[in-house]
């Protein structure tokens, strides 16, 4: 009796053809297919689920404290700042082709996973503290409250949101073990949303129904203004 030998083909990243192959096996291959089927879909679906859901929560936290810091005046209102703020909220995921930001630049995100590995050295606290002191040494404690500290901003909230989902490397290069905060929470899953709401909740009700940081406080730079267009009016008047 003749037996027929089937062997799956093998997976490969782009293998939607393979995918179609396998679906057409005979019923006698039914472990190989499901096995197959299994690999194809943590690879390209659940991957793609999670990186879509994770990109989409750090947007959300990272645009939610920018405005909140416009909100007590530690950023300047600058609709530039809510775009570098956004931006800032995914850059620390370029490390992983599978992130927003990183599946659009694969050749840098294949690069820093290589040589620093996923949520390594773009994750780092200290290099942040780093690049805001370069900031402020460079262009002055002012670019701190421009569309620079909405970047950095956004990028801290992203290392923050990402120490209860798995951890990162808070103190690299000085050290590379991972920090991870209890309670430990699967990206893309229930415990995200969980986490992501009272997070939302509360930076919303911080930005946008608290008083800001004194009642009838006016920042520095506001009161500075104002002052100069008062000097300019009393020297027309006086001429
Ligand atoms: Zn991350």
């Amino acid at each position: 009796m003749r037996t027929r030998s089937v062997s799956a083909p093998r997976l490969r990243h782009s293998s939607r053809s393979d995918l179609r192959s396998v679906l057409r096996m005979p019923s006698e291959c039914c472990g190989i297919r499901e096995r197959f089927v299994n690999k194809w879909f943590a690879r390209h679906v659940e991957a793609d689920h999670i990186g879509r859901v994770t990109g989409r929560s750090h947007l959300l936290i990272g645009g939610f404290a920018v405005l909140c810091a416009m909100r007590w005046h530690i950023l300047s209102p600058e609709p530039l700042s809510v775009c570098t703020g956004l931006l800032g909220s995914l850059l620390p995921d370029i490390d992983t082709e599978r992130s927003m930001l990183g599946s659009r630049l694969k050749f840098l995100s294949r690069f820093l996973a290589k040589t620093f590995g996923h949520r390594g050295l773009t994750h780092s606290g200290v290099m942040l503290l780093l690049a805001a002191a370069a900031l402020n040494g460079l262009m002055g404690p002012e670019s701190l409250r421009g569309p620079w500290g909405a970047l950095l901003l956004g990028a801290g909230t992203h290392i923050a949101a990402d120490l209860p989902t798995g951890g990162c490397q808070l103190f690299a290069p000085l050290s590379r073990s991972r920090l991870s905060l209890w309670p430990y929470v699967r990206t893309g899953g229930i415990g995200e949303i969980m986490l992501l709401v009272p997070i939302l909740c509360l930076l919303g009700w911080a930005g946008f129904s608290g008083n800001g940081p004194v009642p009838g406080h006016v920042p520095p730079s506001a009161h500075h203004s104002r002052l100069r267009g008062h000097v300019l009016k009393d020297i027309s008047f006086s001429s």
